[in-house]
């Protein structure tokens, strides 16, 4: 017997397709044989495999996203009395490595309706401000407007960081998330578009000297062993495991950006007349990650989902600059139209794995709380 429609669960990730169609006991004891556990051939094979697949000629694996966004900070000299440039509603990742570094986070604008960072906001603060860098985060799967960003960074000779950890995939004019700044960072946690059984990330970059300054700081900054050659090293490694895991992922990305925006595609067509904000639904610079609406009545929308066993989750509620973690060092900063996405997004389930009767309750639910039904 199937539920009644009114209680079907919605959750907001499936974590059992994380491991789906994977023969999960072949690649552990194909690691257990190697002998190797730590950046052995399958981190390797995955490092090739993933920087062809992004077009980029070094990929680095590193234990995290989090990690990721430091050490490549680190690399390009960011510290104390560095001003690096961010977005305020992208859930302070870039300001946790940002602050780990004792660099000043500097805020920017967002655009309201990619709820990326605006390139008029960057282009403002890069003429009137000393920038040393600038993260720019593909929120929730959508590729920031690269192609007036990259030449503004470039022109105004800043670095530029990409945060691809909700952007495996995303593309404009055939060139993926990751290939368009001086370094880019992609976490592969389990809900990521591409997610590892654990935590993992990645660094990709053109530049081969960078490389090997990305490569020697993941591992305690040794040039060659035992000899320690750059600043900053640490211990940040993928393991083989997770490598193994990932490259044997790495050929379905694709197919599975595909599903999650065909999802996507069906909630926009079902919510195009609705008082709601809809992800733009354009084609291969959204890889739906995350699929994020804007509603006036968030909460109570939030609710009704709820009572209808639909998950749902805000993606983020607190804008960087007031979080408590800064005190009132950031008190002077405004930036009204991040507060207002904050206090207006709202998640939507959108995962591999999810059935279309799912996504039918959801869009029913969403209409019926639109209808005043609720
Ligand atoms: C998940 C995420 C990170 C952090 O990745 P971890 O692997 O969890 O450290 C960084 N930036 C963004 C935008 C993310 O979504």
């Amino acid at each position: 017997m199937s539920a009644p429609a009114a209680t079907m669960n919605v959750p907001l990730f499936c974590a059992a397709s994380a491991g789906q169609g994977l023969d999960l006991p072949a690649l552990l004891s194909e690691v257990v044989e190697s002998q190797r556990y730590i950046l052995g051939r399958h981190v390797q094979v995955f490092e090739e495999a993933f920087a062809a697949y992004l077009g980029v000629p070094h990929a680095i694996g590193v234990a995290n996203g989090t990690d990721a966004l430091e050490i490549a900070m680190r690399a390009l000299k960011m510290g104390p009395g560095k001003r690096v440039l961010s977005v305020a509603n992208s859930g302070f990742y870039a300001s946790t490595a940002i602050r780990c570094l004792g660099a000043q986070p500097v805020y920017a604008e967002i655009d309201p309706n990619t709820l990326n960072l605006s390139p008029e906001a960057l282009a403002k603060a890069l003429a009137e401000q000393r920038i040393d860098a600038v993260v720019v985060t593909h929120l929730y799967g959508r590729l920031a407007d690269m192609t007036l960003i990259a030449p503004m960074c470039r022109e105004a000779g800043v670095a530029l960081i990409e945060d691809c950890a909700q952007a495996h995939g995303a593309r404009h004019a055939g060139r993926l998330a990751g290939a368009w700044g001086d370094v880019s960072c992609f976490s592969f946690y389990p809900t990521k578009n591409l997610g590892a059984l654990g935590d993992g990330g990645a660094l990709a970059t053109r530049d081969a000297a960078l490389a090997e300054r990305l490569r020697a700081l993941r591992q305690y900054g040794w040039g060659a062993k035992y000899e320690v050659a750059h600043e900053g090293g640490r211990n940040s490694r993928l393991d083989e495991l997770q490598a193994a895991v990932l490259a044997a992922k790495l050929p379905l990305l694709d197919a599975s950006n595909a599903r999650r925006r065909a999802i996507a595609a069906r909630y926009g067509a079902a919510f195009a007349h609705l008082p709601l904000q809809a992800p733009l639904a354009d084609g291969e610079d959204y890889v739906a990650h995350l699929y994020v609406v804007r509603s006036a009545r968030r909460d109570a929308l939030r609710a009704h989902l709820a009572s209808r066993g639909i998950a749902s989750d805000v993606h983020y509620p607190v804008p960087d600059h007031r979080q408590p973690v800064l005190g009132s060092t950031q008190a002077d900063v405004q930036l009204p139209l991040t507060e207002l996405a904050c206090a207006q997004v709202l998640t939507l389930p959108c995962f591999l794995g999810m059935t279309d009767e799912q996504v039918e309750h959801v869009i029913a639910a969403v209409l019926s709380f639109h209808d005043g039904m609720a």
